[in-house]
């Protein structure tokens, strides 16, 4: 058993069970395996359950549905961890989970990767709550305070199945912002072995990267767009690329060992552009990413983007990989439309025959949509596109469940 100390002032969870009835419709969604109960789908309660504690959700017939864990201060008022046949939440159970999540990643070893997701919330079975791996540091980010008085078994079993360095927690806000629930613990806190002071460095299929899981965005990285940046890599040769919503140049290094003749980093963010520069200096020791010049620009995109046009700058590939634009249902139109303006603006530099790669990371905006968007942009600008794929999720970021489905990027030369 591994000790943990700083877990030590942090209770486990109650033994003490909820019992939760729920609406029809429910019990319909939760049997097909939806990972939320929401709070207006439950009809009656054995009694107030504390922050954590186990819910047992019934039937109308007083069959057992599914087992998850209550959070009072939240509309998705029970995650589920497990449905059809009851179960006892534990380190065991965490680690039977683990092990099925570790044998899915399989295909990742020998792949020279050793940064990628091991835990992705809902989508493997454990709502509200994402591990990453980067090298020997495994970073845990909780979505729900709820989850704090399960981290004594769940660190406990994660390091069982992968006993790695160092494990990290990460909160998001809405979690910080409860600390009555957080018996002590804080963002970025590490939870099981040495000290973090900045980065850690990790491979993705060969080539190094820093993360900062302190102050990074998400975990420190965007693990999600490895098979893309392969992709990527493989259509650089000899050409100028540049790479729009850059984070810390992901995309720009595989372009460069792609032999690109060469790559731009655009990011609004200065403290992102200036990681990509690290970046190329970690994989200064790789003569092809060496040779490729690079350069980046820390401004915004849709203003860039003008400004290159109206300098006459034309590139052969261009990728943009923006931020989720739709967080909310209302939000989606105004994201088709943004979506629509990056198109348009990164077809005014790409070279006739170049390569449009678009992505898009919002769940709300449904794939059939976004490439309808992309083609009818295309026709609007009189660029004619040609398909050479679309691509989905990777193994590390299962679809668990319909909203799991977020992440869909078109790769097309466009005449
Ligand atoms: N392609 C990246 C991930 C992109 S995440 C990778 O492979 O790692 C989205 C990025 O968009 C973030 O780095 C964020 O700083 C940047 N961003 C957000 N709004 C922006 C804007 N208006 N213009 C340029 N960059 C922006």
């Amino acid at each position: 058993m591994i000790n943990l100390p700083v877990l030590k002032n942090v209770p486990n969870a109650s033994d003490k069970r909820m019992a939760v009835s729920v609406t029809a419709p429910a019990q319909r969604l939760i049997r097909s395996g939806h990972p939320w109960l929401f709070e207006n789908s439950i009809t009656k309660m054995s009694h107030e359950g504390n922050s954590g504690d186990l819910a047992v959700i019934f039937d109308k017939n007083r069959k057992f549905l599914a087992v998850g864990i209550y959070d009072p201060f939240s509309p998705i008022r029970v995650r589920i961890l497990q449905k059809g046949k009851g179960a006892t939440i534990n380190r065991d159970w965490f680690v039977a989970k683990l092990q099925e999540m570790m044998k899915l990643r399989e295909p990742l070893q020998g792949t020279k990767t050793d940064g990628y997701r091991v835990v992705s919330g809902e989508n493997d079975g454990l709502p509200g709550l994402v591990v990453d791996r980067y090298a020997e540091t495994l970073v845990v980010k909780i979505y729900s305070a709820s989850w704090i008085v399960h981290l004594n078994d769940f660190v406990s079993a994660l390091l069982e199945v992968l006993p790695l360095k160092r494990v990290v927690l990460r909160m998001n806000r809405i979690t910080q912002e409860r600390p009555k629930l957080l018996h002590g613990l804080k963002n970025a806190d590490v939870l099981y072995g040495p000290e973090l002071d900045g980065i850690v460095v990790f491979q993705e299929n060969g080539v190094f990267f820093e993360s900062d899981p302190i102050h990074g965005q998400k975990t420190g990285f965007f693990l999600d767009q490895r098979e893309n940046r392969a992709r990527v890599e493989r259509i650089s040769y000899g050409k100028d690329v540049l790479n729009v919503f850059s984070y810390t140049g992901g995309f720009s290094l595989y372009a460069a060992r792609g032999r690109a003749k060469s790559v731009t980093s655009l990011d609004i963010s200065k403290p992102a552009i200036e990681g990509s520069v690290r970046n190329f200096e970690l994989n200064s020791s790789d003569d092809i990413i060496a040779k490729c010049p690079h350069s980046y620009i820390a401004d915004d995109a849709f203003k860039a983007m003008k400004r290159l046009a109206s300098e006459g700058k034309m590139y052969d590939v261009v990728i943009i990989d923006p931020p989720s634009f739709a967080k909310k249902q209302e939000e989606i139109e105004g994201a088709l439309n943004a979506y629509s303006k990056l198109v348009k603006l990164g077809l005014g530099i790409l070279r006739r025959g170049g390569t449009l790669v678009m992505a898009s990371c919002s769940s709300r905006v449904k794939a059939d949509d976004f490439f309808k968007m992309i083609y009818t942009t295309a026709d609007n600008c009189r660029r004619k596109l040609i398909e050479i794929e679309r691509s989905e999720h990777a193994i590390d970021h299962p679809i668990g469940f319909p909203e799991g489905a977020y992440l869909k990027c078109l790769f097309a030369k466009a005449k």
